[in-house]
């Protein structure tokens, strides 16, 4: 059944977020185990998900595209793989997408190919009649789980405990999830991406002698030792797996820290060692050392660059023919970016194969699933924010644009 513009479809059941009282603590990485089908976000498929080997998948991919026109734009994040990718209307990284939905206002559905908590975004910044679909609801994000709504409420209610609540500006990377964005809004904060980390902890600063920065430390870190000239000692992390409600922390520790970083990290960025960049500088002499500042310091420091994904693109684009790159972010990226340089060698950080696994669970079949799905008529995977949720996510995301 095709249906036609404004028509009424069907909703499988959405992923929602920011309801009162669903909120609580997830495991990391609950991907499909069958332990806690209440915490696992979906991994069924209402209806057929086409094999992988299905000879006929590109074919079936450009027809359900094609019947959608413009009642669907599909947006791939960087770090999509090329059998995905070749199906965006537009690319980008996570905040550019999430922009780039919102010029759309005539798309009924914006089929997000990326993780959880851009799709959140994206339906956070895109009209209500406008709706967000995601073609694997198991593709997340390790990091932006690694602060959950109530371990943010326990750290907050033990620096209220401190009386050190009123010195604290949160600033949450654009990794996070709606929930913890509602939170930075709900506490005058901001928003930030790894572009403009370092204006937004700025203007954290300007308006409180703290910053808890959420969830990953690496970014948080880099930006305020490389970036704004702090010491590392300024910085301290707030674990929340640590005994005790105060993040592993002293009270002193506490009162004397202008950081106070989440211990989140990404489990791509992560990995990367200051082994990698010398064992890369020993295999090809003279290659320029890139990588993103979700990195560890101690790899950001052995680098010679330090940028964004987008900064990323750009540098390596206008380097000159014949120079050497070896990229520390995630390997879709880094073989698109060798390809679209033959003129340049343009080599990954690590020597061994590292992919985001999560963002890598958006396949052929499963947007082929998608996409047929919703031309048929049917909306499956809808992403959705609660309205009290948005609203304050918004004011923090809004917080970002008007930053100095
Ligand atoms: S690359 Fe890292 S931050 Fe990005 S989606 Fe994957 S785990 Fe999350």
């Amino acid at each position: 059944m095709t249906t036609m513009p404004g028509q009424i479809l069907q909703a499988e059941p959405a992923a929602r977020t920011g309801r009162a009282g669903t909120r609580r603590s997830l495991p990391l990485l609950v991907l499909g185990t069958g332990a806690d089908p209440d915490s696992e976000r979906g991994v069924d498929c209402p209806g057929e998900l086409p094999p992988a080997s299905d000879p006929g998948l590109v074919e079936r991919a450009r027809a359900a595209r094609a019947e959608l026109g413009d009642r669907a734009f599909v947006l791939g994040h960087h770090y999509q793989r090329d059998e995905v990718i070749q199906f965006a209307d537009v690319t980008g990284d996570s905040f550019k997408l999430a922009k780039d939905a919102a010029a759309r206002p005539g798309a009924e559905f914006i089929v997000f190919c990326g993780v959880h908590f851009m799709a959140e975004s994206a339906d956070i910044l895109t009209s209500a009649a406008q709706k967000v679909v995601l073609p694997d609801l198991a593709a997340g994000c390790s990091m932006a789980d690694m602060a959950t709504y109530n371990q943010v409420e326990q750290c907050w209610e033990a620096l209220e405990d401190l009386g050190l609540a009123d010195d604290v500006i949160p600033v949450t990377y654009m990794n996070s999830s709606a929930d913890i964005k509602a939170f930075t809004g709900r506490h005058g904060g901001t928003v930030c991406t790894s572009s403009n980390a370092r204006r937004a902890v700025s203007w954290a600063l300007s308006r409180g002698s703290k910053v808890l920065f959420l969830p990953d430390q690496h970014l948080g870190r880099n930006t305020a030792v490389l970036e704004l000239g702090m010491s590392l000692d300024d910085c301290v992390v707030w674990d929340p797996h640590a005994p005790g409600d105060t993040g592993g922390l002293s009270a002193e520790q506490l009162h004397d820290a202008t950081m106070i970083l989440w211990r989140g990290h990404c489990s791509v960025h992560g990995r990367f060692s200051p082994d990698c960049v010398t064992d890369v500088r020993a295999r090809i002499p003279g290659v320029n050392v890139i990588v993103h500042p979700e990195c560890q310091h101690e790899v950001v420091l052995a680098a010679d660059h330090i940028g964004s994904t987008e900064k990323i693109i750009s540098t390596i684009e206008q380097a000159p023919a014949g120079s050497a790159w070896a990229v520390g972010t995630e390997l879709n990226l880094v073989q698109r970016l060798a390809v679209s340089h033959p003129d340049k060698t343009v080599v990954f950080l690590d020597k061994t194969v590292c992919y985001c696994s999560t963002m890598n669970r958006i396949d052929l079949p499963h947007l082929v699933w998608a996409l047929e799905s919703l031309a048929n008529g049917r909306l499956v995977n809808q992403i959705t924010v609660g309205d009290q949720t948005a609203a304050q996510a918004r004011a923090a995301l809004d917080q970002m644009l008007a930053l100095p």
